[in-house]
């Protein structure tokens, strides 16, 4: 229920208008949001670099209104791959077909996919298309097997929560695509995704096991220390070595298992967002977990009282 109105606020003006203006909620949004410009992921890499974890910087955008937005944040991503390469971080890009004009069609946005892949390989780096809403499941797949043929520089995202998702793996590994596997963050009715958290866990864990033996470099994306068990008990039993797959998991969650699973000798790469656009990735994160949610409200009603 909090999940739910959480998700649908995060497409609300007004709830946009009013945490963009309030301190406290501002605040919060900088544990999970590196800050608004690059210099300030770029920090957040070294530090990660630092601390042996590789990152995925993602520059915050969705549904953009123009198509000049559009390739506004192709020119961005270009230049995130320059300063990715000047300053020798240990870092790729994660970045949302909307924001690069999937609603304007999907040639237009295939053009604007295609220059950032083309620049990601021809410095040696990879990008990622992150899976948005059920709206865009099908295009995203599509183009990423598209996409795949043209490079390797190219992965995407599946989310274990769509009943689909086991089909578009097996699509996906077929053409030879990178694929992250999360458990998707957005609202989906029950006629295509589990509604039930123990559904979406086994079918993670179903999927983790289609992925790691089929010799394409995935990563698994999780903060549940149930799902990165499972993980780690699948790829001993298998005699998958702990450089064949990653772990990853978002800026600001869980800091302590990203250094423990590194101890381990596992890959664990972080999601870092920076940009102004951080409202619905902000809503996102807090519908994942209310308790963050109560912390601003508990905040919110000392200063009150
Ligand atoms: C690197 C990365 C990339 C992602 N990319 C996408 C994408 O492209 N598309 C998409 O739909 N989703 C994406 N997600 C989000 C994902 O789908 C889930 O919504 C999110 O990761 C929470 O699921 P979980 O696996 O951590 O498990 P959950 O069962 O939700 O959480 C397990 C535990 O993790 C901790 N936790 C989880 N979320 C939070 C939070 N927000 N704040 C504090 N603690 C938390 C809590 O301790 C919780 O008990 C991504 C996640 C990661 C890690």
């Amino acid at each position: 229920m909090i999940r739910a109105t959480l998700i649908a606020l995060s497409h609300n003006a007004r709830a946009k208008r009013f945490v963009l203006s309030n301190r406290l909620a501002r605040r919060t949004a900088r544990r999970f949001v590196a800050g608004e410009e690059l210099d300030d992921a770029v920090a957040a890499a070294r530090a990660a670099n630092d601390q042996g974890l590789t990152v995925s910087l993602d520059f915050l955008g969705e549904n953009v209104a123009t198509r000049e937005a559009a390739v506004r944040a192709r020119d961005m991503y270009l230049g995130v791959f320059e300063r990715i390469a000047r300053e020798k971080l240990a870092a790729n890009v994660s970045l949302k077909l909307t924001q690069l004009g999937l609603d304007f069609g999907t040639e237009f946005c295939e053009e604007q996919m295609l220059a950032i892949v083309k620049h990601a390989e021809s410095l040696g780096n990879f990008v990622r298309m992150d899976m948005e809403g059920s709206a865009y499941t099908q295009r995203t797949v599509e183009m990423a097997a598209r996409l795949r043929r043209e490079s390797a520089a190219v992965g995407t995202v599946i989310q274990s929560y769509l009943h689909r998702s086991e089909a578009d793996v097996k699509t996906l590994i077929a053409a030879g695509c990178r694929i992250r596997l999360c458990k998707g963050a957005y609202l989906e009715p029950p006629e295509i995704a589990f509604a039930e958290k123990k559904d979406v866990d086994a079918n993670y864990v179903k999927l983790m096991r289609i992925l790691l033996p089929s010799g394409v470099y995935h990563a698994i994306a999780t903060h549940d220390p149930a799902m990165i068990a499972a993980t780690k008990e699948f790829a001993e039993e298998q005699g998958i070595a702990k450089d064949k797959f990653e772990f990853q998991m978002l800026y600001g969650i869980r800091p302590d298992l990203q250094r423990a699973l590194i101890r381990e000798g596992y890959r664990m790469r972080v999601y870092i967002p920076y940009g102004r656009d951080w409202f619905p990735y902000f809503m996102r994160r807090l519908a994942e977990r209310p308790a963050n949610l109560m912390f601003i409200a508990k905040n919110l009603f000392r200063r009150a009282g």
